[in-house]
């Protein structure tokens, strides 16, 4: 049985399970949590605050109703927070919709609460060695066992009342018994898997499931008695089991007497007493506000409420039923159960990483400064420093950092901008970018009657480059031909790979004599370089350019390609390693 489980797929990666577990006992990885039992404590947060439902309990539900349906005999003992939790129908409502379910019997857990109770009484007279710890809270005790196994000696070695009823069940109608288990506590899941006595733990939510189901198979006659069955009065315990006569002994406000709930002030009491400040001679803990505010409770009733409700359903009941028994009465007649429960430590072997390791493993997430380190929570680690803790032992990674996240992103998002309109090749500007530049640049230049030209620039006998040399040095040579390019003109040009072996340039504010003196000093420096292309090759290349330059009677700025283009043409057609002005544009005299 797997107490807690994880839907696959189902995470939305909000970390929120991780912020309230209270021994971070959540791996995340790769986008999927997973549950480490040998840490967990079975407190029930995570399932509580997984609004997705990604964390499910893994439900007896199966388990129970097979039991039904085999013929064996089975007991159902419901938690006294079932009063809650079936809230308006009262007991003897529940009593017979249980029997009517199919099972043996239905117990609620007083005798084995006043049990307990007793075993407690015995154990604090007899202790000299003070504070003892009492809880009934399986998460509790196994929270002491793992993360303060010094203080697992300190625990009252007793019994849950669940195991206490269950065994006394199993002495009244038999070891062959099947026992079925209701309660809003997850922990008892966890406490029934250490121990034979329970064979299915369901959530109230679950125990109603199978409820319908056995009426569905069954077609049962749903039609309710309400008869008042005998009741048995508290005696030595409290709902929960604890030690009446030890409450009338020490007031709430007696220092010997302490009660702490919930799992900051358990860490806080742990802590305290390894360092001997206690003074109570018993401690009462529960990780929760008791098992009527348990994880698992399914009413829509508000605590105090529920509280209301169960207290009155035992003094009703009292008054209602047709006899009342004392355990004094019963006792006699009641099989003998063993209720002693050792507690042993289990410590939680958490590696933990030098400063080197550290260092390293904050600076993999750009924590290199104090400052970087914003201990923000997001991920659901307090610190960042326990987070880097938690990816050195392998159950978290920085992918779970927001702001380390967002950075990576905005990267990424600039690199990919920045990708969408270069030239992957030669780092100048692509034919796409080019295309709108020049479009802003021809508006611009057209609004305000300021100069603009255009250069068609295309390597001279390119392909035998390739052809002699190979793919590899031509790439090389366009490399060095766009850096030569971008070298030699101003940053307001805009140089572009137009395609292939042709480059593209935009020069505004530049009119035709301007922009032919810069083509010519680009010619002349490309005809004069030799370009190195591995160890022991040297090329010589040549340039032609046509130039075109913005006129009034331009409409559109691809004109201004078309004649650029068509001077490249008529300089190639003469001869190459030259430049040719488009027609009807003034040409500097030599
Ligand atoms: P011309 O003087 O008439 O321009 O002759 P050319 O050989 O330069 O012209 P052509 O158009 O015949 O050849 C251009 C070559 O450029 C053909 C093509 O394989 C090569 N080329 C285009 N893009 C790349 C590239 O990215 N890398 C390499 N190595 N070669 C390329
Ligand atoms: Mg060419």
């Amino acid at each position: 049985m797997n107490i807690l489980t994880v839907k696959d797929g189902h995470c939305t990666e909000c970390y929120s399970c991780i912020r309230v577990c209270p021994v971070k006992a959540i791996k995340m990885a790769a986008g999927r949590i997973e549950i480490l039992d040998e840490r967990c404590i079975y407190c029930g947060r995570c399932f509580v605050t997984c609004t997705k439902g990604s964390i499910s309990l893994g439900d007896d539900l199966d388990r129970a109703l097979g039991l039904l349906s085999s013929g064996r005999k089975t007991v159902a003992i419901l938690a006294p927070e079932y009063l809650a939790s079936f809230y308006p129908m009262n007991t003897a409502q529940v009593l017979f919709l249980v029997e009517r379910a199919g099972f043996y019997s239905c117990e609620d857990t007083i005798l084995g609460e006043e049990m307990v109770a007793r075993h407690y009484l015995r154990h604090f007279a007899g202790q000299t060695e003070t504070p003892v710890i009492r809880s009934t809270c399986p998460a509790a005790t196994s929270w002491i066992e793992k993360y303060y196994p010094a203080l697992a000696g300190k625990l009252a070695p007793v019994a849950t009342p669940m195991v206490a009823q269950a065994r006394l069940v199993k002495k009244l109608y038999g070891d062959d018994v099947a026992v079925v288990y209701a309660t809003p506590c997850i922990a008892a899941k966890y406490e029934a898997k250490l121990t034979d006595e329970v064979d299915a733990v369901l959530t109230f939510d679950d125990f109603k499931q199978l409820l319908r189901i056995r009426f569905l198979q069954t077609q049962g006659d749903l039609a309710v008695k309400d008869e008042p069955k005998p009741a048995i009065r508290r005696r030595y315990s409290v709902p929960g089991g604890f030690p009446r006569p030890t409450i009338a002994q020490h007031s709430m406000l007696d220092p010997a007497l302490m009660v702490v709930r919930g799992i900051s002030d358990i860490e806080g009491l742990a802590a305290a007493i390894e360092r001997g400040e206690i003074g109570a001679k018993f401690i009462d803990i529960l990780t929760c506000n008791g098992c009527i505010d348990g994880p698992a409770i399914d009413t829509k009733l508000g605590i105090h409420r529920r509280k209301q409700v169960t207290e009155r359903a035992y003094k009703d009941g009292l008054v209602k039923a047709s006899r009342q028994l004392t355990f004094d009465q019963l006792e006699p007649y009641l099989p003998k159960i063993e209720t002693y429960k050792s507690f042993t430590g289990k410590q939680v072997e958490l590696p933990l990483p030098d400063d080197e390791a550290l260092r390293r493993i904050l600076a993999e997430g750009e924590k290199h400064m104090p400052q970087d380190e914003l201990d923000c929570g997001a991920c659901g680690y307090d610190t960042c420093r326990e987070e880097a803790v938690a990816i050195y032992q392998g159950i978290a990674d920085w992918s779970m950092c927001f702001p380390f996240q967002r950075k990576v992103y905005m990267r990424i998002i600039k690199q990919l901008q920045e990708t969408a309109v270069t030239d992957g090749l030669t780092g100048v500007a692509n034919h796409k970018s080019f295309i709108e530049r020049l479009g802003v640049e021809f508006n611009r230049a057209q609004r305000y009657g300021s100069e603009l030209s255009l250069m068609m620039v295309d390597i001279d006998t390119f392909k035998s480059i390739n052809d002699t040399h190979g793919h590899l040095a031509g790439d090389e040579t366009l490399k060095t031909i766009a850096k030569t390019i971008k070298d030699n003109i101003r940053q307001s040009d805009f140089a572009a790979r137009f395609g292939g072996d042709e480059f593209a340039l935009i020069l505004p504010e530049t009119d035709v004599i301007k922009a032919q003196r810069v083509g010519e000093k680009l010619r002349r420096r490309v005809e004069a370089m030799s370009i190195r292309v591995g160890a022991d090759t040297t090329i010589n290349v040549s340039l032609s350019i046509g130039l075109s330059s913005i006129n009034k009677n331009m409409q559109d700025p691809l004109s201004l390609v078309k004649r650029a283009d068509e001077a490249l043409y008529d300089a190639k057609k003469a001869g190459r390693n030259r430049m040719v002005v488009a027609v009807d544009e003034p040409v500097e005299q030599a």
